[in-house]
């Protein structure tokens, strides 16, 4: 049986600052697990334009999201809440807040956009942290740092958003953005000089209160780009985030807060140059090792914590020399060992299946050269390969 539909006075289009409201409860449906709760009026916001839901609570019951289906405000509990019940409705003012300072800043960035560069915003994201929206264009870098400044001089003008439903006349003569063709009463909403544009979302009363747009990044996306941006108190929160970041690096590198960057830089250059300087000694040290088992046959070795490459260099330059197989083993942090084995012409694969079975091992390779890992102990090793010798 279809129950006959429930109207709910929309206290947020009255006034987008009521954030407690009494009211009373028209009806409880059960769904699922949950409720939906309908009201005769409410101040939470559905889920709608892209932009979530309010939550809040009636009484001590909390609602977790507001969604609008077929007319009807339907306020999802986890509680029955009776129809006749009188409730008082509190909704999450902080979040509520961010969401319009998030969506009035995304009408002011995309009315500039369309007006500069002539794009559409074709996708629309607000997610936790960051906005996202898709314009059907290509924008720059440098583009995008000028739009940061434009929109928040237009944001300190401090102008009031004008709000109202034209008739069809006046309607038919104004140039608003939309995503669709519209039927019925269409909302407009005009940030002055900025953007004009039809939509059901809620927003601040004066420019101001969006506090200040950050454009974070541009990329290109499908025919266009896709730009990340935040605003009013995200702002705040990623300014903050940005600055102890920069701080722990500035001390850490004793620079100065504006110099980190030159600082990692030269940091940078001097590790390629100790990099340089470290594999030269290392190639000195292995042609000196190489020399020393020349004609040795078979060769174990043991290192201390070396890179993977250099326990390929090692192994290589004494499998040249000593006229048998070579196998070296350096000890990893966690007590591992990694491990490079070579012989020329030689082929170690059944060996080193054997190994990896033996010592908890990973690796493999070509037949002749393999390199991997072994959980075991330096005697353990040894063991194994005291009775696998190939020369004397
Ligand atoms: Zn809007």
């Amino acid at each position: 049986m279809k129950t006959a539909m429930m109207e709910t006075r929309r206290l947020y289009y009255e006034d987008v600052y009521t954030k407690e409201f009494e009211a009373e409860v028209l009806e409880c449906r059960p769904l699922g697990k949950k409720y939906a709760v309908v009201l005769d009026k409410s101040a939470f916001y559905p889920e709608g334009g892209g932009q979530p839901s309010d939550t809040g609570f009636l009484n001590e019951t909390a609602v977790s999201e507001v969604h609008e289906k077929d007319g009807e405000l339907l306020h999802y509990t986890a509680e029955e809440i009776p129809a006749g019940t009188r409730v008082r409705g509190v909704i999450d003012w902080d979040r509520r807040f961010d969401l319009m300072q998030q969506h009035s800043g995304e009408h002011m960035v995309s009315g500039l956009v369309h007006a500069a560069y002539g794009y559409d915003n074709v996708g629309f994201h607000m997610g936790s942290d960051v906005i996202t929206i898709d314009f059907n264009g290509p924008l720059t870098e440098e583009q995008l740092l000028e739009i940061e400044d434009q929109v928040n001089e237009r944001i300190w003008e401090n102008k009031e958003v004008r709000i109202w439903y034209p008739g069809p006349e006046e309607l038919k003569a104004l140039p608003y953005r939309s995503k669709k063709e519209l039927t019925g009463d269409v909302r407009i909403v005009e940030f002055p000089g900025v953007d004009l544009c039809a939509c059901c979302g809620t927003h601040v009363a004066r420019t101001g209160e969006i506090g200040m747009v950050k454009l974070l990044s541009v990329v290109r996306f499908r025919e266009g780009v896709r730009v990340e941006m935040i605003s009013g108190r995200r702002v705040l929160q990623y300014l903050q985030m940005v600055s102890t970041q920069n701080h722990q690096v500035s001390v850490l590198l004793s620079a100065k807060p504006h110099e980190t960057a030159k600082a990692v830089q030269h940091m940078q250059e001097e590790n390629f140059s100790l990099r340089g300087r470290l594999q030269h000694m290392e190639a000195e040290s292995f042609a000196a090792e190489a020399e020393k088992y020349e004609g040795k046959g078979d060769v174990l070795l043991f290192k201390p914590e070396m890179e993977a490459d250099a326990v390929r260099r090692l192994t290589d330059a004494v499998m040249h020399t000593c006229g048998g197989r070579c196998a070296v083993f350096s000890k990893n942090p966690d007590g591992s060992f990694k491990y490079a084995m070579g012989q020329i012409d030689g082929d170690l694969r059944t060996l080193t299946k054997e190994m990896n079975a033996a010592l908890d091992g990973r690796g493999g390779g070509k037949p002749f050269f393999v390199q991997g890992s072994v959980k075991a102990e330096e005697q353990a090793i040894r063991d194994f390969f005291s009775v696998r010798q190939t020369t004397d």
